[in-house]
Protein backbone atom coordinates (compact mmCIF):
# COMPACT_ATOMS: atom_id res chain seq x y z
CA UNK A 1 0.00 0.00 0.00
CA UNK A 2 2.08 2.81 -1.30
CA UNK A 3 0.57 5.81 -1.45
CA UNK A 4 1.02 8.94 -3.96
CA UNK A 5 -1.03 11.41 -1.54
CA UNK A 6 2.10 13.27 0.11
CA UNK A 7 2.59 16.72 -0.28
CA UNK A 8 -1.06 16.91 -2.32
CA UNK A 9 -3.56 19.75 -2.00
CA UNK A 10 -6.18 16.88 -1.55
CA UNK A 11 -7.36 17.37 2.15
CA UNK A 12 -10.61 14.65 2.30
CA UNK A 13 -10.42 11.21 2.56
CA UNK A 14 -13.21 8.91 1.77
CA UNK A 15 -13.30 5.04 1.96
CA UNK A 16 -14.81 3.69 -0.79
CA UNK A 17 -16.53 0.53 -0.79
CA UNK A 18 -17.71 -0.11 -4.45
CA UNK A 19 -21.70 0.62 -1.98
CA UNK A 20 -24.17 3.05 -3.13
CA UNK A 21 -23.68 5.51 -0.42
CA UNK A 22 -19.60 5.84 -1.33
CA UNK A 23 -20.07 5.86 -4.38
CA UNK A 24 -22.46 8.83 -4.28
CA UNK A 25 -20.06 10.78 -2.51
CA UNK A 26 -17.34 9.93 -4.45
CA UNK A 27 -19.47 10.71 -7.82
CA UNK A 28 -21.09 14.46 -6.31
CA UNK A 29 -17.52 15.36 -5.62
CA UNK A 30 -15.93 14.41 -9.08
CA UNK A 31 -18.77 16.38 -10.44
CA UNK A 32 -18.43 19.18 -7.95
CA UNK A 33 -14.45 19.29 -8.84
CA UNK A 34 -13.35 18.07 -5.96
CA UNK A 35 -10.48 16.34 -5.37
CA UNK A 36 -10.75 13.22 -3.66
CA UNK A 37 -8.16 10.64 -1.68
CA UNK A 38 -9.81 7.19 -2.07
CA UNK A 39 -9.20 3.83 -0.26
CA UNK A 40 -10.42 0.61 -0.41
CA UNK A 41 -10.41 -1.72 2.44
CA UNK A 42 -10.84 -5.55 0.90
CA UNK A 43 -12.65 -6.88 3.91
CA UNK A 44 -12.82 -10.73 3.97
CA UNK A 45 -15.36 -12.33 6.35
CA UNK A 46 -18.02 -15.07 6.13
CA UNK A 47 -20.46 -13.33 4.27
CA UNK A 48 -18.05 -13.47 1.51
CA UNK A 49 -19.07 -10.11 -0.48
CA UNK A 50 -15.58 -8.85 -0.45
CA UNK A 51 -15.08 -10.01 -4.31
CA UNK A 52 -18.12 -7.92 -5.63
CA UNK A 53 -16.98 -5.11 -3.10
CA UNK A 54 -13.44 -5.00 -4.63
CA UNK A 55 -14.98 -5.34 -8.54
CA UNK A 56 -17.43 -2.88 -7.68
CA UNK A 57 -15.13 -0.33 -6.72
CA UNK A 58 -12.67 -0.92 -9.54
CA UNK A 59 -15.40 -0.07 -11.91
CA UNK A 60 -16.92 2.40 -9.70
CA UNK A 61 -14.12 4.38 -9.98
CA UNK A 62 -13.20 4.04 -13.59
CA UNK A 63 -16.28 4.82 -14.58
CA UNK A 64 -16.30 8.36 -12.61
CA UNK A 65 -12.80 8.89 -13.68
CA UNK A 66 -14.02 8.62 -17.56
CA UNK A 67 -16.93 10.77 -16.54
CA UNK A 68 -14.76 13.22 -14.88
CA UNK A 69 -11.19 13.28 -16.19
CA UNK A 70 -10.02 16.28 -14.44
CA UNK A 71 -11.47 14.95 -11.17
CA UNK A 72 -8.70 14.70 -8.98
CA UNK A 73 -8.68 11.05 -7.44
CA UNK A 74 -5.64 9.40 -5.23
CA UNK A 75 -6.48 5.78 -4.72
CA UNK A 76 -5.30 2.71 -2.77
CA UNK A 77 -6.21 -0.45 -1.51
CA UNK A 78 -5.43 -2.51 1.74
CA UNK A 79 -6.68 -5.89 2.59
CA UNK A 80 -8.03 -7.55 6.32
CA UNK A 81 -9.36 -11.24 6.47
CA UNK A 82 -12.26 -11.78 9.18
CA UNK A 83 -12.86 -15.49 7.96
CA UNK A 84 -11.20 -17.28 10.40
CA UNK A 85 -12.85 -15.50 13.20
CA UNK A 86 -16.84 -16.25 12.80
CA UNK A 87 -17.37 -13.56 14.34
CA UNK A 88 -17.62 -9.49 12.43
CA UNK A 89 -16.90 -6.81 14.54
CA UNK A 90 -18.03 -3.37 13.62
CA UNK A 91 -16.44 -2.19 10.29
CA UNK A 92 -16.37 1.18 11.55
CA UNK A 93 -13.39 -0.06 14.11
CA UNK A 94 -11.77 -1.12 10.90
CA UNK A 95 -12.31 2.20 9.20
CA UNK A 96 -11.05 4.46 12.44
CA UNK A 97 -7.91 2.21 12.12
CA UNK A 98 -7.10 2.91 8.65
CA UNK A 99 -8.39 6.60 8.34
CA UNK A 100 -5.90 6.71 10.97
CA UNK A 101 -3.02 4.84 8.54
CA UNK A 102 -3.50 7.30 5.92
CA UNK A 103 -4.54 10.61 7.76
CA UNK A 104 -0.09 10.58 8.77
CA UNK A 105 1.03 14.45 9.44
CA UNK A 106 2.29 14.61 5.88
CA UNK A 107 -0.76 13.17 3.81
CA UNK A 108 -2.47 16.70 3.89
CA UNK A 109 -5.17 14.94 4.78
CA UNK A 110 -8.03 16.71 7.51
CA UNK A 111 -10.94 15.49 6.88
CA UNK A 112 -13.08 12.57 6.18
CA UNK A 113 -16.18 11.93 4.43
CA UNK A 114 -18.70 9.73 6.25
CA UNK A 115 -20.69 8.19 3.56
CA UNK A 116 -23.95 8.04 5.90
CA UNK A 117 -27.52 8.48 4.22
CA UNK A 118 -30.59 9.61 6.11
CA UNK A 119 -31.77 5.81 6.49
CA UNK A 120 -29.02 4.47 8.70
CA UNK A 121 -29.06 4.19 12.27
CA UNK A 122 -32.21 4.32 14.00
CA UNK A 123 -30.58 4.69 17.44
CA UNK A 124 -28.46 7.63 17.18
CA UNK A 125 -25.93 6.37 19.69
CA UNK A 126 -25.17 3.96 16.90
CA UNK A 127 -23.62 6.98 14.51
CA UNK A 128 -22.09 8.32 17.03
CA UNK A 129 -19.92 5.55 17.90
CA UNK A 130 -19.46 5.40 14.57
CA UNK A 131 -17.91 8.78 14.28
CA UNK A 132 -16.23 8.15 17.38
CA UNK A 133 -13.85 5.45 15.62
CA UNK A 134 -12.64 7.68 13.43
CA UNK A 135 -12.51 10.66 15.65
CA UNK A 136 -10.15 8.53 18.40
CA UNK A 137 -8.44 6.43 16.18
CA UNK A 138 -7.20 9.31 14.37
CA UNK A 139 -6.17 11.09 16.73
CA UNK A 140 -4.75 8.15 19.03
CA UNK A 141 -2.57 7.65 16.00
CA UNK A 142 -1.83 10.99 14.11
CA UNK A 143 -2.19 13.38 17.26
CA UNK A 144 -4.71 15.31 15.40
CA UNK A 145 -8.65 14.54 15.14
CA UNK A 146 -10.31 14.82 11.89
CA UNK A 147 -12.93 16.88 10.89
CA UNK A 148 -16.47 15.04 9.73
CA UNK A 149 -18.18 15.67 6.95
CA UNK A 150 -21.33 13.78 5.93
CA UNK A 151 -22.33 14.87 2.68
CA UNK A 152 -25.45 12.58 2.07
CA UNK A 153 -26.90 12.75 5.62
CA UNK A 154 -30.26 13.96 4.01
CA UNK A 155 -30.96 11.24 1.33
CA UNK A 156 -32.72 7.97 1.95
CA UNK A 157 -31.43 4.78 0.49
CA UNK A 158 -33.91 4.84 -1.85
CA UNK A 159 -33.25 8.48 -3.05
CA UNK A 160 -29.53 8.03 -3.91
CA UNK A 161 -31.00 4.77 -6.09
CA UNK A 162 -33.14 7.38 -8.20
CA UNK A 163 -30.22 10.12 -8.42
CA UNK A 164 -26.86 7.96 -9.57
CA UNK A 165 -27.02 7.66 -13.25
CA UNK A 166 -27.75 3.90 -13.91
CA UNK A 167 -24.64 3.57 -15.78
CA UNK A 168 -23.05 4.16 -12.31
CA UNK A 169 -25.34 2.40 -10.33
CA UNK A 170 -24.83 -0.99 -12.19
CA UNK A 171 -21.40 -0.84 -11.02
CA UNK A 172 -21.82 -0.59 -7.47
CA UNK A 173 -22.78 -3.67 -5.31
CA UNK A 174 -25.30 -3.44 -2.22
CA UNK A 175 -25.99 -6.62 -1.34
CA UNK A 176 -24.52 -8.24 2.11
CA UNK A 177 -24.76 -12.08 1.85
CA UNK A 178 -24.17 -12.90 -2.25
CA UNK A 179 -25.44 -16.21 -2.87
CA UNK A 180 -23.71 -17.50 -5.74
CA UNK A 181 -21.99 -14.52 -7.11
CA UNK A 182 -26.16 -12.82 -7.04
CA UNK A 183 -27.68 -10.55 -4.18
CA UNK A 184 -29.80 -12.44 -2.27
CA UNK A 185 -32.67 -10.23 -2.23
CA UNK A 186 -33.29 -11.14 0.94
CA UNK A 187 -30.70 -8.52 3.28
CA UNK A 188 -31.65 -5.49 4.53
CA UNK A 189 -29.55 -3.47 1.78
CA UNK A 190 -31.21 -5.56 -1.26
CA UNK A 191 -34.80 -4.44 0.37
CA UNK A 192 -34.41 -1.29 0.22
CA UNK A 193 -32.77 -1.32 -3.18
CA UNK A 194 -34.16 -3.53 -5.26
CA UNK A 195 -37.83 -1.75 -5.09
CA UNK A 196 -36.28 1.62 -6.24
CA UNK A 197 -33.74 0.17 -9.11
CA UNK A 198 -34.80 1.18 -12.70
CA UNK A 199 -36.51 -0.74 -15.05
ZN1 LIG B 1 -28.79 -9.10 -0.43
Amino acid sequence: MRAKAAASNVDTLLLLSGGIDSTACLWQRARDGLPTRTHHVMLADWEGRQIHENRATTQVLAWIQQQYPRAQITHTESGVDFRTVRRIPRNHYLWGYWAGVLMHQKSGLTTIVVPRNKDDFSDPRAGETYDRSYLTSVELMTGQQPRLIYPILSYTKADLVKMLPEDLLKRTWWCRRPNAGQPCHTCSTCKKVEPNLPR
